[in-house]
C-alpha cells in the first residue's frame, strides 16, 4: 500500500530526512569552526614490528573535541568533511602536525598519516607534503602516507604518476585496509607499495575462523613475494598475534599493543618498549 501511494511515502519520509540534512549542515559549520578554533588533534597509535622486535611507527588518528559534544569519532565526520571539501585543510594540518611532532622522536620511528581520496587528487597535494617535511626538517623515509584503494576509482594511471613522484621525493606509500575494496589485487600490479595494511574485518577473525585465516596467508604471502610489508590491523588478543606471527606478518597494530594515544605519551612509550625487549 505505502509503494502504491508515492506521495504519502515521500511526505512520511521527509521530516527524517530534513533532521538529517540539519544535522549535517550543522557538522559543516561546526567543521569550520574547529579548524579556526584549533579544536582539532592528533592520537598516535603504535605499529609494532614483529621482525626487529620494536615498535616502527606510529599512525597519526585524527581527533575532534566539539565545544559542546565532546569527542567526535572520525567516522562520524570524515565523510562530511570529504563531501564539503574541508578534508582539505584538514588534511593539511594533520600533515603538517604529524611530521612536527615525529621530528621528536628516536630516528627509526616512522609516522603514518591517513590521506583521503580527494586530499590526494587535490593538485596542491605534492606541496603540502613538501611544506610539511621542509617546516619540520622531517626525512622524508620517515613519512608514510596511508592511502585505500578508492583513490584509483577515478584515473588510475595519474594516480600512480603522483605516486611515483610522491616516492621519489622518498615517501613511503601504503595500502589501507586492504581487501575490502573491489578489485583490490588489480591496484597490487600498478604500483610497488610499501605496505599492505590488512584490514581489522580479517584480523578479528583470524585466529577462530578457518577462511579468515586463509585469506590473511594468501596476503602475507602475495605482499612477500612482491617485496611489501604487511601490518596487521585491529590486532586484539594473544591469539590473534600468534597466528599472525606464525603467517609471517611483518608488523601489528591494535589495542592488545597499544589503544591510540597522546603525543606527549609517544616518546615514553618509545623508551619503555625498548627496554621491555631488551
Ligand atoms: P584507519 O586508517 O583504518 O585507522 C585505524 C582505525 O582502527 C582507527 O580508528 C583506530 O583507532 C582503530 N583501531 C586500532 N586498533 C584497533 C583495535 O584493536 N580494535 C578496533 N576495534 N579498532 C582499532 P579511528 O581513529 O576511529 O579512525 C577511523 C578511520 O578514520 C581511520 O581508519 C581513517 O580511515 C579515518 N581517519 C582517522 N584519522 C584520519 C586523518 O587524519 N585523515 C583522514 N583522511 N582520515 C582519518
Ligand atoms: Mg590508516
Ligand atoms: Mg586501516
Ligand atoms: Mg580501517
Amino acid at each position: 500500500r505505502a509503494k502504491q501511494d508515492g506521495r504519502g511515502v515521500f511526505r512520511f519520509f521527509e521530516p527524517a530526512l530534513d533532521a538529517a540534512a540539519r544535522k549535517r549542515r550543522m557538522l559543516e559549520l561546526d567543521l569550520r569552526e574547529a579548524i579556526q578554533g584549533g579544536q582539532f588533534r592528533l592520537n598516535f597509535q603504535p605499529i609494532f614490528d614483529l621482525k626487529r622486535d620494536r615498535i616502527g611507527g606510529f599512525e597519526a588518528l585524527l581527533r575532534w573535541e566539539h565545544p559542546t559534544r565532546g569527542n567526535v569519532p572520525p567516522i562520524e565526520f570524515i565523510s562530511v568533511a570529504e563531501e564539503t571539501g574541508l578534508i582539505i585543510a584538514i588534511g593539511d594540518w594533520v600533515m603538517q602536525e604529524a611530521c612536527r611532532q615525529a621530528t621528536a622522536w628516536p630516528d627509526h620511528v616512522r609516522i603514518a598519516v591517513n590521506v583521503s581520496p580527494l586530499q590526494f587528487r587535490n593538485s596542491g597535494f605534492p606541496n603540502v607534503i613538501f611544506q610539511a617535511l621542509s617546516h619540520s626538517g622531517l626525512a622524508p623515509n620517515r613519512l608514510e602516507i596511508e592511502i585505500t584503494e578508492s583513490v584509483f576509482l577515478d584515473g588510475e594511471t595519474t594516480v600512480v604518476t603522483l605516486l611515483h613522484k610522491l616516492r621519489a621525493m622518498g615517501i613511503r606509500i601504503a595500502l589501507d585496509d586492504f581487501g575490502t575494496g573491489y578489485s583490490s589485487l588489480s591496484y597490487l600490479r600498478s604500483f610497488p607499495f610499501d605496505k599492505i595494511k590488512i584490514d581489522k574485518s580479517f584480523v578479528n577473525a583470524v585466529a577462530e575462523d578457518k577462511s579468515a585465516a586463509a585469506i590473511v596467508r594468501a596476503i602475507v604471502d602475495l605482499a612477500t613475494a612482491l617485496h611489501m610489508e604487511t601490518t596487521a590491523e585491529g590486532v586484539e588478543d594473544r591469539d590473534q598475534l600468534s597466528e599472525l606471527r606464525g603467517q609471517g606478518c611483518s608488523s601489528i597494530q591494535g589495542y592488545l599493543f597499544s589503544r591510540p594515544i597522546e603525543g606527549e605519551l609517544v616518546e615514553a612509550m618509545i623508551g619503555s618498549a625498548m627496554s621491555a625487549a631488551a
